[in-house]
């Protein structure tokens, strides 16, 4: 048993306590107790300390949208001449020559790079999307063991294409089938697996059947790009539709517990959809701004009552930069100083911890007895007090991902005093960069 303790406790929990010298008592992959340090301390006094210093113990982040094959990109030259334009051009000139380049060691490395820089930033649960169009089967096996060497939480899922031809397509279904069946069989509650979709304009009809039906089978949702770009939107009105929305509504891609990303372009109509069928909508701030594809209409979403999450799209592996990217975006496109606050702290709080718990089984993103133990303690000392009311208010303005200096998942601790438990980090960071270099070369 551990008691990691002597910190400044944020629940997340339904009063959202915030406990001064406060401990949590980890008791195998769950938390026991939660309390005051030296009570917990008399209660359990054989268990083994971790004294935080003061440091704010809270919930792990929860990223609902990733991509860990994106690592290479980093300071990456496109050779292409003309950079992209539009958003379009960014996937054919960037996105798409890069997963086809994709080889088992860059997929490797990159997963474990942006896994271990998830973790160091905080984040316990992560739900990526991958793709490598010249080796898909397998290739989420390749990922998974990135993941259970890190000790992350994951929900993985091949990104099914039609825009390498149709037998690509197929062995991506073939992927996602392979794969959520063992996850399945040997459930493993770190690990799930989703039916992953590129995105409507990049998939045919009968691939978006043939998802649907390996979806019923399986019983599992989608993790799909709906609407990003307005190429999206077009492309589904020249083949007869009012918006993405309707075409993958008509193909029942829309189900309970999908993860719809960006909507950018969907309209009020089409978040009826969405709230309809019980599917989720996830926002990815920073990369909307980046690829200048518009702003998402999150507030319109959440009023209609769908569970909208918060995601980084590979664009950074830290939450708290995004939590605090979507705050200003919200208040600079809406021309209001109020904007955001509270729209931003449901996703990041509520909604993502909604998505996860559904997802994996487990009351996730929230300290209290008998969930997982999925913990970070942050190097944060507020010039000013600290409470229920107002923590959210310090982690907006006050704490980054830098400053996260323990991870635990399930009990385990993954990093501590900001280092990287049983792994040898400096060693895995080098080769990556080889590893970067060779690919390069062949980009
Ligand atoms: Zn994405």
């Amino acid at each position: 048993m551990l008691i990691i303790g002597d910190g400044t406790v944020l629940t997340f929990d339904k009063d959202s306590r915030v406990i001064s010298n406060g401990g949590i008592a980890i008791e195998g992959e769950e938390i026991l107790d939660i309390g005051d340090t030296e009570e917990l301390q008399k209660k359990y006094p054989e268990a083994t300390f971790k004294d935080v210093q003061g440091k704010i113990i809270m919930p792990g982040m929860i990223n609902t949208h990733m991509h860990l094959y994106s690592t290479f990109a980093r300071g990456m030259d496109l050779k292409t001449g003309q950079p992209p334009k539009k958003f379009v051009e960014i996937l054919e000139k960037l996105w798409w020559r890069l997963d086809r380049t994709l080889n088992e060691e860059d997929i490797y490395y990159s997963a474990i790079y942006a896994i271990l820089d998830c973790v160091k930033k905080g984040a316990t649960t992560i739900f990526d999307h991958h793709a490598s169009g010249n080796l898909i089967d397998g290739s989420l096996d390749i990922i998974t063991e990135a993941v259970r060497q890190s000790g992350i939480r994951a929900s993985l899922a091949y990104e099914i294409s039609d825009r390498d031809g149709h037998e690509k397509a197929l062995e991506g279904i073939r992927e996602n089938e392979r794969f959520i069946k063992k996850t399945q069989r040997e459930g493993n509650s770190y690990l799930r697996g989703m039916i992953g979709l590129h995105a409507s304009f990049t998939l045919k009809n009968e691939t978006l059947s043939q998802a649907a039906s390996l979806a019923d089978e399986l019983e599992v949702p989608f993790h799909i790009h709906v609407a990003e770009g307005i190429e999206d939107f077009y492309e589904s009105k020249t083949r007869g539709y009012k918006g993405v929305a309707y075409r993958l509504d008509r193909f029942h891609i829309l189900r309970p517990g999908t993860l719809a990303i960006h909507g950018v372009h969907l309209q009020e109509e089409e978040l009826e959809i969405l709230k309809n069928n019980d599917s989720s909508l996830v926002h990815n701030p920073e990369s909307n701004m980046g690829n200048a594809v518009g702003f998402a209409p999150i507030k319109t979403a959440l009023d209609k009552g769908i569970v909208v999450g918060l995601g980084t799209d590979g664009y950074t592996s830290d939450m708290f930069e995004s939590i605090k990217v979507a705050n200003l975006l919200q208040k600079h496109e809406l021309h209001h100083p109020q904007a955001g606050w509270n729209e931003v702290f449901q996703m990041a709080f509520k909604n993502n911890r909604e998505i996860a718990t559904r997802s994996f089984d487990k009351t996730l993103g929230i300290l209290k007895a008998e969930a997982p133990a999925d913990i970070i303690v942050v190097d944060y000392y507020p010039p000013t007090p600290i409470t229920s009311e107002n923590a959210y208010f310090h982690i907006l303005f006050g704490i980054s991902g830098d400053m996260v200096d323990t991870t635990i998942v399930g009990g385990n601790i993954l990093m501590e005093d900001r280092e990287i438990s049983g792994l040898d980090y400096q060693r895995i960071t080098r080769r990556v960069k080889e590893q970067a270099e060779d690919f390069w070369k062949r980009f």
